[in-house]
């Protein structure tokens, strides 16, 4: 999705709130469609792009120069939020919809931040880990204008992580000698001041999402309260999974993508007390494992850290006491099963290959895996996508906790940072499912869509910024 698309979204939803007599009733006419037209406008501009080049020395002492970007969308709702990526192909316009799209979570959790996002184009696994201290350091310089705890707080995204934010924090930290450095990013380690439970963080929220919907909202929710239709289909489809569950057979549920979000949330289904799980196949960048009785997800999960990638054959897998067959990488996403998590790469499932899905219930933990086409036809065949907005906010969720403890300097305790991310998952979910399936609306990541701009523009209507 480029960023044109999200801008056209926005302004489909702002023209769909516009015809809703119900939001904001006390409004009409004339003035009605100007506050309409402006707050369209303002949504779809980001309030500042920034780039630069890092120089960096490498190894060879060959002077390299880096294109880098901060992009700030907006701010109405809290400080600047979003992370930094690595990677050899994110360009401005990526980093421009990913600040969007930070805007749009944000606002859809009741988050207190705004989006925003950075981009460095580097293939990190291409650089000596001084050249990546180097890199960090610089980019810190570049942009420390506009970054800061009360500005705009980045953390990490594909290709960073806690090293990365410990190397930031520490140069904004000498630059800005005796001002509050700690939350000026969040995605530390724990010694420097982040928060507990960080990294399982998205996967456990992603997990989370699918068993509220599942588990607590199917079992309390009555057919009849639900939109005829397409609406009523996805439900029954829930609705037949829950049944096998409660008659003693296992749901059947393949992880695609085995790293922080993926093998977190396979473990979580896994070894789930609510639902009866078999987890029948994981993939990584290099394999499809299957086994149709369940994997060992927990030894699969102990062998990737130790190892970074899955078992890759046969020979590998006797050695470490799992049975599994190998498959080809990309079988997974094609296999008979219940659920199918996606929490790899982008544009997985696409409108060439839509129609190979199996899977009653998809959730998106990485970003963007279900293209536009490929999301409307899951749509039409009654199937249900969870959508990475909605779903892997865990991670930013937590972020918040680490900046709100860095504010007063204290550590809470795992079990409160993953127990607060819960109740504020559980409480989205149940807003947007509600609206969704009650009101019938045109897609469940439409109705994300439409909770968070509603937000957005309500405060910007607050603060009487629409003229
Ligand atoms: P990661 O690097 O830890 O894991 C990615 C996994 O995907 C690895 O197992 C890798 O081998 C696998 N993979 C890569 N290409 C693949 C392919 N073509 N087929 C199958 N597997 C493939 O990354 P992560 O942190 O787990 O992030 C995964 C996704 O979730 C990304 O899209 C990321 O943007 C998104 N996400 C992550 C977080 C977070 O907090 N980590 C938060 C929000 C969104």
């Amino acid at each position: 999705m480029t960023v044109t698309d999200t801008q056209n979204m926005i302004r489909d939803i702002m023209d769909q709130l516009y015809d809703d007599e119900s939001f904001l009733p006390e409004e009409t006419g004339e003035i009605r469609k100007r506050l309409f037209e402006s707050g369209k406008e303002i949504l779809t501009t980001t309030d500042k792009v920034i780039k630069s080049y890092i120089r960096v020395t490498r190894d060879d002492r060959s002077i390299e120069r880096i294109p880098a970007f901060r992009v700030q969308h907006n701010n109405i709702a809290g400080f600047y939020k979003g992370g930094i990526r690595y990677n050899e192909v994110v360009n401005e316009q990526e980093v421009e919809n990913l600040a969007v799209l930070m805007t749009l979570k944000n606002a859809l959790h009741e988050l207190p931040y705004g989006g925003g996002k950075g981009g460095v184009v580097i293939s990190p696994d291409q650089y000596s880990r001084r050249e990546l201290y180097m890199i960090a350091k610089k980019y810190v310089q570049r942009f420390v204008r506009d970054i800061g705890p009360t500005h705009d707080i980045p953390a990490p995204d594909m290709g960073t992580d806690a090293e990365t934010m410990d190397w930031m924090v520490g140069e904004y930290k000498t630059i800005n000698p005796g001002e509050n450095y700690l939350g000026s990013f969040t995605g530390k380690s724990v010694e420097n001041g982040g928060a507990r439970g960080r990294r399982e963080s998205t996967g456990k929220g992603t997990y989370r999402s699918y068993l509220w919907l599942l588990d607590t909202w199917v079992r309390q929710t009555n057919r009849n309260s639900v939109a005829e239709g397409l609406h009523r289909d996805q439900y029954d489809r829930m609705k037949r999974l829950i049944e096998k569950h409660d008659e003693g057979k296992a749901i059947t549920l393949a992880v695609q993508g085995f790293g922080n979000v993926g093998a977190v949330a396979a473990e979580m289904a896994a070894t789930c007390d609510r639902l009866n799980h078999r987890v029948t196949a994981v993939s990584d960048q290099y394999v499809t494992l299957y086994h149709e009785n369940g994997l060992d997800v927990r030894a699969l999960a102990g062998y990737q850290r130790r190892m970074r990638h899955l078992p890759q054959t046969a020979e590998a897998l006797e050695e470490a006491g799992i049975q599994a067959e190998v498959r080809d990488r990309d079988e997974l996403i094609y296999l008979d099963v219940d659920v199918l998590i996606l929490a790899a790469v982008e544009d997985v499932i696409h409108g060439g290959n839509v129609e190979r899905i199996h899977a009653d219930i998809i959730v998106e933990g990485a970003n963007a895996p279900v293209d536009g086409t490929a999301d409307r036809v899951l749509h039409e065949q009654g199937k249900v996508v969870i959508p990475d907005v909605l779903a892997n906010a865990g991670g930013v969720m937590v972020s918040y906790v680490e900046w709100k403890q860095d504010r007063v300097t204290e550590l809470f305790s795992e079990e409160q940072v993953i127990r607060e991310m819960y109740e504020q998952m559980e409480a989205s979910c149940e807003k947007v499912f509600d609206s969704y399936f009650t009101d019938g609306l045109p897609g469940i990541r439409n109705s994300c869509y439409v909770q968070a701009l509603k937000r957005l523009f309500i405060l910007h209507y607050r603060h009487g910024k629409l003229y």
